[in-house]
C-alpha cells in the first residue's frame, strides 16, 4: 500500500490519476489482445441463436418463390383495368396460398385471390377486396384509379437465388433464424460456444442460505454476472465465492484456466491488504491493464492466464455491471468471432441535473422516459454510489459522461446507452 502524503481534505484532483488510462483506450488495448476462437461445429438451425456463423450462407432459392398477392382481392391483367368508367368482370376461380389457380385469366375475367397465393397466368395486378363490388358469386365490378402491378409481391424480392444472405462472422439473431428457415437451411456451421468461468472473492461473502455475521454480506455479484452472461449463448461455469487466501485463490484460478476461454473475478483487485488477485494473475500469467479512468469501475484488470482471457472486476456490485458492459462484453464479442460491436448510444435531454467532477468518465444509471411534451428525457436513478445496486435495477439506460464533464443541468443534452440493447 502507498503511504506518505496524509490527506486532510478531499480535492477535485481525486478524480484525476496520471497513471490511469481512458475507457476508450482500455477497450482498444483489450480488443487488440484478443484472438477469436476458430473451432467450429455444425448445429441444428434453432441452436444457432446468439451464435456466430463460421461460413457465408448463400440462398439456393428465391424468396418469395413465386410472384404472389399481398392482399385478399381480385387478380387481373393491368391492361384490362378500367380506365374511365367502372367495369364488370367474370370471376373464373379462386387462388389460395398453397393452392394455386392453374388456368389462364383473359380479358374481362379476374381470379379471386388470397394473400400469399401465386399470381395466376395472365394476371399481374390485384385489386383489394374492399375496392370491389360483388354482384353475384361469379361477377364483380371494379372502379378506376388502380395502379399497374399494385398489391403484388415479386419472386425473389426479399432474397434472390444465389445471393449471400449472411456472411461469415454474422451474429445470429431471432429474425435471422427466420430468414435461414425461409431459404430451407436446416443446419449451420458456427464457431464453438465460449466457456466463461467466474468466481467472487472476499472473506465477507456468504452464499444465500448461510447466516450472516457482523460485516458479512451475501454474494450478489455472482448473480448479476450470471444474469448478464445467461443472455448470451455461452457455457457458464460458476466457481462460487472464494476466500481472500492465496492458496484458495490459486486453486480457483487453476480450475478456471483448465476449463474456460474467459475468466471473470470480482473483488480483490484494489490496493487493500487482502487484494491478492492481481498478484496471482501476475504469477500465473500476464496483466495488461491496471487502472481505468472510469466511475464506477476503477480498478479493472485485464490479462491472460494460459489460453484464457482474464478480467478482474472491482468488488462493488454496480462497478461489476458497468465494467462488464464496457469491457467484458466487447471482449466476449471479439472472442466469439463476431467482432466487438459498437453499442447503440444517442443524445437526449437531461430531465434532472447530474452531479459530476471532471477527471473520470462516468456511467451513471438513468431512466429514459417521455416528458409532457413527448420529448425523450433522462433522469438519474438517485444515489449513484457503486454499492447502490438497486440503482442498476431501476435504470433502463446508462448515462455516459465524458472525462471533462463537470456536471449537467436540466435541459442539457447527454449521451445515453440503453441497457436492454446491450446483449
Ligand atoms: P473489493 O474490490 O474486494 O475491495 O470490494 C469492494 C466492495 O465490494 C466491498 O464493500 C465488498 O464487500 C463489496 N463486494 C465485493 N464482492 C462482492 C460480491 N460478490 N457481492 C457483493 N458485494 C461485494
Ligand atoms: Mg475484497
Amino acid at each position: 500500500m502507498k503511504t506518505g502524503n496524509i490527506r486532510t481534505q478531499a480535492s477535485c484532483a481525486d478524480d484525476y490519476d496520471s497513471e490511469s488510462i481512458s475507457v476508450e483506450s482500455a477497450r482498444h488495448r483489450i480488443l487488440e489482445k484478443i484472438t477469436a476462437v476458430s473451432d467450429t461445429e455444425t448445429l441444428a438451425l434453432k441452436q444457432g441463436i446468439n451464435r456466430v456463423l463460421a461460413e457465408d450462407i448463400a440462398s439456393t432459392l428465391d424468396v418469395p418463390g413465386h410472384t404472389n398477392s399481398a392482399m385478399d382481392g381480385y387478380a387481373l391483367s393491368a391492361d384490362d383495368l378500367p380506365d374511365t368508367a367502372t367495369r364488370q368482370y367474370h370471376v373464373i376461380g379462386t387462388a389460395f396460398a398453397g393452392r394455386p389457380f392453374k388456368e389462364p385469366c383473359h380479358a374481362g375475367q379476374c381470379v379471386r385471390i388470397m394473400t400469399g397465393a401465386a399470381m395466376p397466368a395472365g394476371t399481374d395486378t390485384v385489386v383489394m377486396q374492399e375496392h370491389s363490388e360483388k354482384i353475384t358469386d361469379t361477377e364483380i365490378r371494379l372502379g378506376t384509379g388502380h395502379q399497374r402491378g399494385q398489391n403484388v409481391r415479386h419472386a425473389g424480392e426479399d432474397i434472390s437465388k444465389g445471393s449471400v444472405v449472411f456472411k461469415q462472422h454474422h451474429y445470429i439473431q431471432p429474425a435471422d433464424l427466420g430468414v435461414l428457415a425461409s431459404i430451407g437451411i436446416a443446419e449451420i456451421k458456427a464457431y464453438r460456444r465460449l466457456r466463461i468461468a467466474f468466481f467472487s472473492t472476499g472473506d465477507e461473502l456468504r452464499s444465500i442460505g448461510e447466516p450472516l455475521d457482523t460485516g458479512d454480506i451475501y454474494d450478489s455479484n455472482r448473480y448479476s454476472l450470471h444474469g448478464m452472461l445467461s443472455q448470451l449463448n455461452i457455457e457458464i461455469i460458476d466457481l462460487g465465492s472464494v476466500r481472500d487466501k492465496l492458496d484458495d485463490l490459486r486453486e480457483a484460478f487453476q480450475t478456471a484456466t483448465s476449463q474456460a476461454d474467459l475468466i471473470i473475478t470480482t473483488g480483490g483487485v484494489s490496493v487493500g491488504e487482502a487484494d491478492f488477485v492481481k498478484n496471482i494473475v501476475e504469477e500465473m500469467g500476464k496483466i495488461h491493464i491496471w487502472k481505468i479512468a472510469m466511475k464506477p469501475g476503477r480498478p479493472v484488470t485485464f490479462g491472460e492466464l494460459d489460453h484464457a482471457v482474464f478480467f478482474g472486476l472491482p468488488g462493488n456490485p454496480v462497478s461489476v455491471m458497468t465494467t462488464f458492459y464496457q469491457f467484458v462484453l466487447p471482449a466476449i464479442q471479439q472472442l466469439s468471432g463476431q467482432g466487438a460491436r459498437t453499442p447503440l448510444t444517442f443524445e437526449v435531454l437531461a430531465g434532472s441535473a447530474l452531479r459530476k467532477r471532471p477527471g473520470r468518465y462516468e456511467c451513471q444509471r438513468g431512466i429514459l422516459s417521455r416528458n409532457e411534451s413527448g420529448q425523450l428525457t433522462v433522469s438519474a436513478t438517485g444515489k449513484q454510489g457503486s454499492g447502490i445496486l438497486t440503482s442498476m435495477s431501476r435504470a433502463n439506460c446508462l448515462i455516459l459522461l465524458d472525462e471533462d464533464c463537470s456536471g449537467i443541468e436540466i435541459g442539457d443534452y447527454v449521451t445515453v446507452q440503453p441497457l436492454n440493447t446491450f446483449l
